[in-house]
């Protein structure tokens, strides 16, 4: 038995456990085959541009990294056109979200999200005492506009929303997005989660251009983890509506978040926007097959902006999950309520496509 003298932080006793995708080691152990497709946590299956791994070679890891990498907020500064003191690091975006929470929550403070949505939305708010209000995505699988200007109507301390969404694909449009802003009020922090921006058509609108300007209290967060292939880094970036809560959000961190490989992979990474561009060129023409292949099994998927399909399987999400990791595929199970049979395939290198289909007709054909 545990000894129980240690009274524990309540919010945090009480946390839902984060839902993260199946590592490919436990996948190797459960399934028995050595040939992965890690297809369950949006990660860039083409890897990293090689300007990175070039980079990299020049890191002297006995020397503490730059607490306000003054070198990757300069390039970011110049690529968003935002001045350097409105732009913070995260150890990861998530990282970011966490500080967020910390600097603006106090215990019973309201905060309202989407749902089905990004899980650390939730977790952080919960773990600093804020209550969450979840606004549901309408049965077509898009954003409900009207309800998400409900619930911004309440005035939350803190309103999320991922666009484009994760886990379901879509994005806003700019007349819902302008519609949603024109709800915020003075006292929301409007968080525009764009883990996914690089991967989202022309179509849809760039959400740090359309809040500067708006006299809104906002962050907009960015990541090297998906587009850019540095998941394993863990670098993403937060840019704040003024320099007030950019500094507070940097003081709830800790100082030495973001490690020195990171921060020079990060700013090589940025000096290599061609390759980003020609790995979503790929993901985009492997998106659209893997989605006709969908189409012509009978199953339903959402629209998608982002590097993933959220698919309905029509059958126990945890068995279809079963089922693929036989094969050696890893996705991730939905277990949300009305969403049980829901899977979400992260697209990956067009071998790893064809046996995502290739199982999955097994699976429905039986
Ligand atoms: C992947 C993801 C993140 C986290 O990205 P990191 O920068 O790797 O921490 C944040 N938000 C959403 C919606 C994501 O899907």
């Amino acid at each position: 038995m545990p000894r129980k003298d240690i009274t524990l932080n309540p919010h945090v006793a009480a946390l839902p456990p984060y839902n993260a995708g199946m590592n490919i080691a436990a996948a190797r152990k459960l399934s028995g085959r050595d040939d992965i497709a890690a297809l369950a946590s949006n990660e860039n299956p083409d890897g990293c541009s090689p300007k990175v791994m070039a980079a990299l070679a020049g890191v002297n890891p006995s020397r503490y990294s730059d607490p306000a990498c003054t070198t990757l907020r300069g390039a970011l500064s110049t690529k968003v056109g935002v001045a350097s003191d409105r732009i913070v690091i995260g150890n990861g975006s998530e990282d970011m979200i966490a500080a967020i929470c910390r600097a603006v929550l106090c215990p019973g403070a309201p905060v309202a999200t989407v749902s089905p949505g990004f899980g650390l939305h939730e977790i952080e708010a919960l773990a600093n005492g804020a209550t969450v209000d979840k606004v549901p995505m309408r049965a077509d699988l898009d954003f409900d506009v009207p309800a998400i200007v409900a619930a911004l109507s309440k005035a939350p301390a803190i309103f999320f929303l991922s666009s484009p969404s994760n886990p379901v694909g879509p994005a806003l449009n700019t007349a819902s997005l302008e519609q949603i802003l024109a709800a915020v009020s003075h006292q929301t922090l409007l968080v525009l989660d764009e883990a996914y921006f690089e991967y989202a058509d022309d179509e849809t609108p760039d959400g740090l251009e359309l809040l500067s300007g708006s006299g809104l209290n906002y962050v907009v967060l960015r990541t090297f983890s998906k587009a850019y292939g540095l998941a394993g880094l863990r670098v993403g970036y937060a840019v704040f509506s003024d320099d007030r809560l950019a500094r507070a959000v940097s003081s709830s961190k800790t100082p030495f978040n973001v490690n020195s490989v990171a921060q020079i992979a990060a700013v090589a990474a940025l000096d290599d926007d061609a390759w980003m561009k020609s790995s979503v060129a790929s993901m985009t023409g492997e998106r659209a097959r893997v989605a006709e292949a969908l189409v012509s099994m009978g199953l339903r998927a959402a629209k998608s902006q982002t590097n993933f399909l959220f698919i309905d399987v029509g059958l126990d999400s945890q068995k279809a999950f079963g089922h693929l990791l036989s094969h050696g595929i890893i996705v991730k199970p939905w277990k949300e309520k009305g969403y049980e049979t829901f899977i979400r395939m992260t697209i990956g290198t067009p071998a790893e496509n064809d046996r995502f289909i290739a199982a999955l007709h097994m699976l429905i054909a039986r």
